[in-house]
């Protein structure tokens, strides 16, 4: 008998805690694996980016032709995404989950020199004055720009680019591949870093991960049963409550399969049957929003990444916490919707602003419960994104 991945991770959890409280600091011996594990992570990252951007980015063809629908629908993404940060964002500086869990500088050794750059140059050095530079120092938001330009560009020559292309979606396709082998190997990293998280601070950490984890969920229900019903009111003119039990069996099964890929048929199918969306609607905004608008996990790697700062005892300055934002909202656009797959681009968060990796170790722990719920989040957005473009668009809905 095989286990899924999750079940796995569930059992490792256990396992971790329980090795952790009986080896105590001697569970430092098997950090090693943690480590490992977290390098695998890191070495797939800048890769990751460029191969996932510029396959997305061609996959929507001529830039220029998407028109109207297209302007609309990233609009609302755009828009969404950033309301769901926000909110996350307020909520953690409100409930300091990570304030007192105390993890000491040894092991946030990773932070380099401490200098903390301003606001000005973090915009200017968006621009990569040499991309193999910035590749190998992993300066995400550089090598995201050029990604991106590189993706319309490769669009824009036609079919001059057809190689180009096939290449690019050949890359991304591996370098999934790779996350998903990285993904099977989560259960051992688990383990280690958890028995080295409690056998080196004891069970002291469970009660701010419960407190961390209450903030997500708040902010994730703030954003779905809050903000998206209001637009979907005032943009969409429809009815919340109606709509809820139209694309209800899309949420569940986004929940229960933690993937907004895996859920697209589902989501594609309410839409049309129950609502009277347009196909020419639905075909566009709705597999571009199981891609790109994933506001449950924007929302998610914001708060966890500032968790990781309070756990630190790293203070982000207002100006941080705004490359956080933004780096929230890119990094949740570059994640596949498949599970897991924001605890992977929260290493773009991270790295944006200096928070040790290490980090990631702790908030695993909690991961998969919280993929479930913000997939849930994601999919639920993508199908309110649907119906207000429809509206915009003069569409007559049931
Ligand atoms: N599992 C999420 C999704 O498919 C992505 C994530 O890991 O946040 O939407």
């Amino acid at each position: 008998m095989k286990l899924k991945v999750h079940t796995q991770i569930l059992i490792a959890i256990i396992l971790g805690v329980v090795v952790g409280i009986l080896l105590g600091e001697k569970a430092a011996h098997i950090k090693i694996v943690g480590d490992m594990f977290i390098r695998l992570l890191k070495a797939i990252i800048i890769p990751l980016i460029l191969a996932s951007m510029v396959a997305g980015i061609v996959s929507l063809g001529d830039v220029r032709k998407l028109g109207r629908i297209g302007l609309r629908t990233f609009i609302y993404y755009m828009a969404t995404t950033t309301l769901a940060v926000s909110v996350g964002l307020i909520l953690v500086n409100l409930m300091k989950p990570g304030i007192g869990v105390d993890i000491g500088i040894e092991a946030g050794a990773d932070l380099s020199s401490g200098e903390v750059p301003s606001v000005i140059s973090i915009i200017r050095d968006i621009i990569p004055a040499n991309l193999f530079d910035a590749m190998a120092k992993d300066q995400v938001l550089s090598v995201i720009f050029f990604s991106l330009l590189l993706g319309v560009a490769i669009s824009s020559i036609g079919e001059k680019g057809r190689s180009l292309i096939t290449f690019f979606e050949a890359f991304n396709a591996v370098m999934m591949k790779i996350t998903d082998w990285i993904m099977r190997l989560a259960p051992f990293g688990v383990f280690a870093l958890m028995a080295h998280t409690i056998g080196s601070m004891g069970l002291s950490v469970i009660k701010p991960l419960i407190v961390y984890m209450a903030t997500v969920v708040l902010g994730l229900t703030i954003h779905a049963c809050v903000t998206l019903p209001i637009l979907l009111k005032t943009l969409g003119k429809y009815s919340p409550l109606k709509f809820i039990r139209d694309v209800f069996s899309a949420v569940a099964t986004a929940f229960s399969t933690a993937s907004s890929a895996a859920t697209l048929p589902i989501t594609m199918d309410c839409l049309q049957e129950n609502t009277g969306v347009s196909n020419k609607v639905t075909s566009f905004v709705l597999p571009l929003g199981a891609t790109v608008n994933m506001d449950g996990t924007a929302l998610y790697e914001a708060v966890a990444a500032m968790f990781i700062a309070q756990a630190y005892g790293i203070d982000l300055s207002i100006g941080q916490q705004m490359v956080i934002m933004l780096t929230a909202t890119l990094a949740s656009i570059g994640a596949a919707a498949i599970p897991g797959a924001g605890l992977v681009t929260i290493v773009i968060v991270l790295r944006a602003v200096n928070l040790p990796l290490e980090g990631i170790g702790m908030i695993l722990a909690v991961d998969r419960i919280l993929d479930m719920l913000r997939t849930a989040v994601n999919v639920w957005g993508d199908a309110c994104g649907a119906v207000a473009v429809a509206r915009l668009e003069g569409e007559k809905l049931n």
